[in-house]
């Protein structure tokens, strides 16, 4: 096994079913995605979960759709969730199901269920169904057509199928027990009637299996044997076991583990897919979502994404992950594998008067401090600099170590420069240029003479930078729970306003001009950015901010 991997519950399940010797010592994981929208975070949990169970174990994993219900399912949703699982890396070689595949057996079982006298045809519509239904504290009733005998059960289902009856006319219920403590066990629907086209099996049904119903055969008949699925769940497990067991069929084992939950974001399709109908964000593959394809455009990998399903763990209780931790995941990651440049998001411009007009020097540049392989790049420097806005204080407070009248910093890579005033515009007040002298001594920057100073800003040069669009995100929710709401409230309203935030013209070092589609960088002490493949063209790159630094105004180690 994986050393690097942490042990957690539902391997041990796993180890105690292979010591016993269940199922031939085969282990056989699954991810069952319903087709009604993208891929989200937490089911990215659920995919690498299932996917390194079954490589560790040397067994194996499949892709399974769980098409069962027509009306909100869809080729395009098939289409990207393939992607992105394919994105994640979990292979599953050969093996790409669809429950609707599935559709004659599970009928056959259904008649086999109908001739044990294990299911009947029921009268009740939906609503009366619920009303008989009972509750905790209350037993159900039982429905009238709840006697029928196994060949009448017969006829009027092979009805249904035929397409002799209306939508929600009959239904297909299990005959279990309407005193039965847990609800789900008092005569469970199998089967509804729904004359709709599917997506895949276009209009040969009008009959359409419930999930309790259809997914312990997909999993039976798969010879899936973990069936590890969200703790919600863990209420339907008696259900599954009754179908599987009365059938008589290869009966999978289900264990439950706790969704992921994230703080200031919803991982819920139904809620992504209303941010996305109501144009709430740009669509499923928005940089804010967190969505796989929302999180792949705004620059995390697979593998940081994978890190962080890692140390989350497999937990049995449900609990809100804080999104820094997802954040530090691909933080770790950059840190090594990115190449720092410079780019000034708010700039302000520096002159410095005693450098010589009209020239102009290269200054050589580390590109990745982590990795001496990535080596060195020369970068422009002349008279006009930009530097952070932020970084300039006319009348700092104590602790503030960086430009500011008097004062000396240096320029990263470069010179240390002193402030000696700053130009305002008359009619604003803003400050328009910071004039500064420089020290040509401190070439490289560092002081011959062994002076220091306090602090290391990074620039670009005024004359030779280039210009492109930078997307800086925010969460997109105010609260760590948006989903936490009274009654009748709507989870949209705590959207953030400023999750995004567009520098249209950020200034940078000429080496980004081309930056290709699909690069990462680390922008000196702004954080670590993704030329977004779909935004970006040619010539005019346009950077996604993935996360800022740990310590945004964090302090530069070394020269
Ligand atoms: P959603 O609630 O987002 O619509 P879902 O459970 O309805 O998700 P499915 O397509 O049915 O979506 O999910 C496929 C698998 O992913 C299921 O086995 C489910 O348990 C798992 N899964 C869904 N959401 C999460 C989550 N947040 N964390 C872990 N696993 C999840
Ligand atoms: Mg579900």
């Amino acid at each position: 096994m994986n050393e690097n991997r942490k042990n957690n519950f539902v391997r041990e399940a796993i180890d105690k079913d292979l010591e016993l010797n269940k199922n031939d010592g085969r282990v056989h994981t699954r991810f069952p995605p319903e087709p009604n929208g993208y891929l989200h975070i937490g089911h990215a949990k659920a995919i690498l979960l299932n996917y390194g169970i079954a490589r560790d174990y040397n067994g194996k994993f499949n892709l399974r759709f769980d098409d069962t219900n027509p009306c909100k399912e869809e080729q395009k949703y098939v289409d990207a969730i393939i992607k992105d699982v394919k994105w994640l890396g979990a292979d599953w070689e050969d093996r790409l199901f669809y429950a609707s595949d599935y559709f004659e057996k599970m009928y056959e079982c259904a008649e086999n269920l109908i001739k044990k006298g294990k299911a009947y045809v029921c009268d009740l519509s939906l609503e009366e169904v619920r009303q008989y239904r009972g509750s905790i504290s209350e037993p159900g009733k039982e429905s009238p057509s709840r006697g029928r005998d196994a060949s009448e059960n017969l006829e009027l289902f092979r009805k249904m199928r035929a397409g002799d009856f209306t939508d929600g006319e009959k239904t297909l219920r299990a005959r279990i027990d309407m005193r039965h403590p847990n609800l789900l066990m008092r005569d469970p629907i199998m089967y509804r009637i729904m004359h709709a086209e599917h997506h895949r099996t276009g209009r040969d049904w009008c009959i359409y299996p419930m999930y309790d119903w259809a997914h312990g055969l997909e999993d039976s008949f798969e010879g899936i044997t973990h069936s590890i699925c969200s703790l919600e769940f863990e209420t339907h497990r008696e259900l599954y076991d009754w179908f599987l067991e009365e059938l008589g069929v290869f009966h999978p084992r289900q264990i439950e583990f706790a969704r992921l939950n994230l703080s200031h974001t919803v991982l819920s399709k139904r809620k992504l897919l209303e941010l996305v109908e109501k144009g709430l964000v740009e669509g499923w593959d928005d940089p804010r979502m967190p969505t796989l394809s929302g999180l792949r455009r705004r620059g995390y990998t697979p593998r940081s994404i994978s890190k962080f399903c890692d140390s989350i763990g497999v937990a049995k209780m449900n609990s809100i992950i804080e999104i820094n931790v997802l954040e530090n995941s691909i933080r770790e990651e950059l840190n090594v594998a990115a190449d720092r440049v410079m780019a000034v998001l708010d700039p302000v411009k520096v002159v410095i008067t005693n450098y010589p007009e009209g020239e102009s020097e290269n200054i050589r540049a580390v590109n990745n401090p982590e990795d001496d392989s990535r080596g060195y790049r020369d970068i422009p420097f002349s008279r006009e600099l930009y530097i952070e806005r932020a970084d300039f204080m006319e009348d700092p407070p104590r602790k503030f170590f960086r430009l500011s009248p008097g004062k000396e910093v240096r320029l990263r890579y470069a010179y240390f420069i002193k402030c000696e005033k700053a130009v305002k515009d008359e009619t604003t007040g803003q400050i328009k240029e910071i004039h500064c002298v420089y020290d040509p001594e401190t070439r490289g920057g560092d002081s011959p003479d062994g002076r220091k100073v306090k602090g290391t800003i990074h620039w670009v040069d005024a004359k030779t930078c280039v210009e492109n669009e930078v997307r800086i995100y925010g969460n997109l929710f105010t609260e760590r729970d948006p989903q936490d709401l009274e009654e009748g409230e709507d989870f949209t309203k705590h959207l953030s306003p400023d999750s995004v935030r567009v520098i249209e013209r950020c200034k940078m070092e000429p080496c980004l001009r081309q930056a290709l589609p699909g690069y990462r960088y680390q922008f000196e002490r702004t954080g670590y950015f993704f030329v977004d493949p779909e935004k970006s063209r040619h010539d005019a790159p346009v950077f996604n901010r993935i996360v800022p630094l740990r310590d945004t105004w964090g302090k530069i180690k070394g020269r």
